[in-house]
This record gives C-alpha cells, sequence and structure tokens, in this order.
C-alpha cells in the first residue's frame, strides 16, 4: 500500500535492520527500541490490524514472532521476551500496517508486565462479563 512505512520497508523501498526476511513474513529492528533486539516481525501483505487478516495468515504471522522471539532472546543473552500487538488507535497503534513487537527482556530493566498496559481501577463481575461474552463464541 502506498504510503505505508511497513510496505515500503517489505518491499525494499525504504531502509531497515531485517534480521529475518521470509516469503510472507520478515523481522526487523524496531527505529525507536525500547531495550536492545526490539524487533518488529510483520506481514509482507498489507493488514491495517489483526482483526484484517485472515486466520491462516495470523498463524503463520504468529509462528513467525515465536521463531525470531526465541532466536533474539538466546542470541542477545535476554531473560524472556514479551511479544505483543497494540491493535487499534485505542491500544497505542501508531503503524497502521500490522506488526507483533518482540521485546527482549533483561534482569533489572526496570519494565513491567503485559498487564502495566492499561490501569482499570474498577470492581469487575466476571460472571456478568462471562455471561456477555459466551454468546460471542456459540456455534450458529
Ligand atoms: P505501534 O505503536 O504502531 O505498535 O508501533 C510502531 C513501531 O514502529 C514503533 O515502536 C516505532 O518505533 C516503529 N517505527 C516507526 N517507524 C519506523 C521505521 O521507519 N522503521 C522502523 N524500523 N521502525 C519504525
Ligand atoms: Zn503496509
Amino acid at each position: 500500500m502506498s504510503g505505508c512505512l511497513f510496505c515500503q520497508i517489505a518491499q525494499g523501498e525504504r531502509p531497515s535492520h531485517t534480521i529475518f526476511a521470509g516469503d510472507g513474513e520478515m523481522a526487523f529492528l524496531d527505529i525507536f527500541p525500547c531495550a536492545p533486539g526490539h524487533t518488529l516481525v510483520i506481514p509482507r501483505q498489507h493488514y491495517a490490524t489483526l482483526s484484517d487478516m485472515p486466520p491462516e495468515e495470523v498463524g503463520r504471522l504468529f509462528q513467525a514472532a515465536a521463531m525470531v522471539a526465541a532466536k533474539v532472546q538466546g542470541a542477545l543473552g535476554a531473560a524472556g521476551f514479551n511479544l505483543g500487538i497494540n491493535n487499534g488507535k485505542a491500544a497505542g497503534q501508531e503503524v497502521f500496517h500490522v506488526h507483533i513487537h518482540i521485546i527482549p527482556r533483561y534482569p533489572g530493566d526496570g519494565g513491567g508486565s503485559m498487564k502495566s498496559v492499561a490501569h482499570f481501577k474498577g470492581k469487575e463481575n466476571l460472571e456478568a462479563i462471562a455471561a456477555k461474552l459466551r454468546p460471542a463464541f456459540a456455534s450458529p
């Protein structure tokens, strides 16, 4: 898609520090890393968000991300990693070409867990929420 930064990277029209180049997916270093080795994994084909992707491609993207994450962790000697997607503006997505962040974690790096991305302080009735959600999974 013209004007999409990550399509430009996928097509080699924009420089990147690519570390994995597969047929359908690729991985390159985030230009503003929040940890050494912060990596982005993308499908070469343009989809704005995860919600726009066909399920088989979602599967391939996550397989690629898991493979890349393990290699990044091993090669950099990280102690673990966070793997995540900012899906939609409300979730902090800035580049609307779906991408998975791999954030290597190091002892004492001062970061938190995935639960630190939102700060809900209310009380939730879990059964009421579950009752609202279950119909979405009911077979037609
Ligand atoms: P988002 O908030 O959309 O999940 O994150 C987009 C990420 O892309 C950010 O972490 C940002 O640093 C990174 N980024 C933005 N533009 C470029 C670029 O041109 N090249 C690379 N390698 N990363 C980029
Ligand atoms: Zn794109």
